[in-house]
């Protein structure tokens, strides 16, 4: 069967179909080789590696199977999320200007904020949840890179991905989408018209809170796809080959992984909306929700496994709301098997963050266990 007919958990569960030619092996094994041997005519004896800054079969197979998953013409690993971000954004010339959803991961905001001040770059910020303002801002600038993320972290915010590809055309910009909340088996950006998908594979991808990595993955295999190739070959911002080959095992259960997460956070935001201790839930499964009707267009299957809740009362009833949860950890980061909690303003006080709001991410556990800790944590009145 060819790979671009197979469905996600299928692509997923074999890791793209391959073996280990070698070994016969049904996992593929890791190569830490550095450097690689030339015959006596001083040919590379594989004419795929000479040396690891750029050359990594596990790498390789790993990025294979991301494009799959994104319908991708390429992926390309980074040693972590942001490192990702930087190679992107690093195409953008001086004095160029770019347009950049506010209010998403606040560590992609900070650093491209300080990266465009050093070079120069228009950076034009807009909630790209309000698809009026995105279109009005693309008629009056141009620029280079459109930034979205969607579902936002975290405020969950939807952004119409369609809509925003059409509004980065008009400003001569490619649309890159930040994919991490949504993953692969949710949402296809570059079906809606993205040129450029990103995710922070630390969380969902790899989903057991034990690597760091980062993907970029293109429509196509354009001018700013070589530059980004060029500079991690010479800049050598590349993974090494124990994390590609975590991942490669991580996303076998990737699907499934998601697919349980999703059925857990809708039980959960069901229960948070309904009670009396909470004023908020953000979460774009909720009918209520400000992106539903969009993120019901375009993610399938699910909506995702993080959300936000506000605790009726102050600063101090969050925190020890969050302080009695027994199996939510209290712990930054998403997307793993095991259920988190978080406290943003205590990490990004002055971005307007609620205080007494808490972003949690639900995992695989049990939904009534989840919601027992829940309930026992908020107290039943
Ligand atoms: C974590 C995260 C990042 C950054 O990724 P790292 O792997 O931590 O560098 C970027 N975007 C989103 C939405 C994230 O959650």
């Amino acid at each position: 069967m060819n790979t671009k007919d197979m469905k996600p958990a299928t692509l997923a569960a074999q890791a793209g179909g391959v073996i280990d030619p070698q070994s016969g092996g049904v996992v593929v094994p890791i190569q830490p080789s550095t450097t690689f041997v030339r015959g006596q005519d001083y040919a590379p004896l594989n004419s795929a590696n000479t040396y690891a800054r750029d050359h990594n079969d596990t790498a390789r197979i790993a990025e294979e199977v991301l494009a799959q998953l994104e319908g991708a013409a390429d992926a390309l690993l980074f040693p972590s999320g942001m490192a990702a971000i930087a190679a992107l954004f690093r195409t953008v010339p001086n004095g160029g200007a770019v347009i950049v959803q506010s209010g998403i991961y606040w560590g992609t905001t900070k650093w491209i904020r300080d990266f465009c001040a050093r070079r120069e770059i228009t950076c034009h910020e807009v909630d790209a949840s309000d698809a009026d303002a995105l279109d009005a801002l693309s008629n009056d600038v141009t620029a280079h890179i459109v930034w979205i993320e969607t579902p936002s972290n975290p405020w969950l915010k939807t952004v119409d991905i369609a809509r925003a590809a059409s509004a980065a055309k008009k400003a001569g910009a490619l649309l890159a989408v930040d994919n991490t909340a949504a993953t692969p088996v949710l949402s296809q950006p570059l079906a809606l018209g993205a040129d450029i998908v990103m995710h922070s594979a630390t969380k969902a991808i790899n989903g057991h809170s034990d690597v760091l990595a980062g993907v970029l993955c293109t429509k196509a295999q354009d001018k700013v796809w070589e530059m980004i190739a060029e500079d991690r070959a010479t800049a050598g911002a590349v993974i090494g080959p124990f994390e590609a080959w975590l991942l490669l095992r991580g996303m076998r259960t990737l699907p499934l992984r998601v697919k349980e997460m999703c059925r857990n956070a809708e039980k959960v935001a069901a229960y948070l909306a309904d009670h009396p201790r909470v004023t908020e839930v953000l979460y774009p499964g909720l009918a209520s929700h400000q992106g539903h009707a969009v993120a019901a267009r375009q993610m399938a299957g699910g909506f995702g496994f993080l959300m936000s809740f506000c605790v009726k009362g102050s600063r101090e009833d969050a925190l020890a709301v969050a302080g009695r949860l027994k199996l939510f950890h209290r712990a930054t980061s998403l997307g793993g098997v095991e259920s988190l909690v978080e406290h943003r303003h205590t990490i990004e006080p002055h971005t307007g963050i609620p205080e007494t709001l808490l972003r949690i991410s639900v995992g695989i556990e049990d939904a009534g266990d989840l919601i027992d800790d829940l309930a026992q944590a908020l107290g039943q009145s």
